[in-house]
């Protein structure tokens, strides 16, 4: 099995147009002192997210990246798992709030759909999936999960996408009402990224 790479230094691409996302990644990626440029920022196409999987759109978009700027770089492909709707909207999360991107429409689809599913189970996880990919294509994957429980209405303004309605399990605010440092001490995200500097940006 091939070791994974490490990333000793220079500039990272960080793959994704989502503004939140850029945000916290750049946060979690500040301590490390890892010089970062959007992919938005290079002007880089959004590929389609094809894949079935966390693990492949994850790929699919660091390799798409890594290659059109010649730098390595990271994507994330992450999303919210509803148990009792069987694990969606999972990989299609970002999809559910349509082209205008609206959470607001994307929570209430949600509810509705939980209604529906009858007995109301409100367990939930958000799954994170990293890949850092190079222009050769050599890529690393890791997943990161954090379970919790959903509520409705939503609440806080704080984070993004289904941050409002999510209340990480030991807890009783929704991520949307969490300081950024208490979330990213317990995300799905910070979990794949303690995986990822240990195994790739270790000194
Ligand atoms: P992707 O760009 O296809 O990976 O979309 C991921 C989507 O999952 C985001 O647009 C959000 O809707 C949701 N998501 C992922 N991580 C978080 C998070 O930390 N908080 C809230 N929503 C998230």
């Amino acid at each position: 099995m091939e070791m994974t790479r490490k990333f000793e230094g220079g500039k990272l691409v960080v793959a994704s147009h989502n503004p939140g996302k850029v945000r916290e990644i750049g946060e979690l990626l500040a301590p490390f002192g890892i010089e970062t440029v959007s992919a938005g920022e290079l002007g880089l196409d959004e590929p389609d997210e094809t894949g079935d999987t966390f693990r492949a759109n994850a790929e699919l978009k660091a390799l798409a990246a890594a290659k059109a700027a010649n730098l390595p770089a990271l994507a994330d492909d992450s999303g919210l798992c509803v148990t009792a709707l069987n694990g969606a909207p999972g990989i299609h999360s970002a999809r559910w709030a349509g082209p205008n991107k609206d959470f607001d429409f994307a929570m209430e689809k949600l509810r509705r759909g939980m209604l529906e599913a009858g007995p109301v189970d409100v367990s939930a996880h958000f799954i994170c999936g990293l890949a850092l990919a190079w222009p050769d294509g050599h890529v690393d994957y890791f997943e990161g999960r954090v379970d919790g429980e959903l509520t409705w209405p939503p609440r806080g303004g704080k984070g993004f996408g289904y941050d409002p309605i999510f209340i990480p399990d030991g807890h009783d605010i929704t991520f949307g009402e969490m300081e950024p440092a208490a979330k990213h001490a317990m995300s799905h995200r910070a979990d794949a990224f303690r995986q990822l500097v240990n195994a790739c940006f270790a000194r």
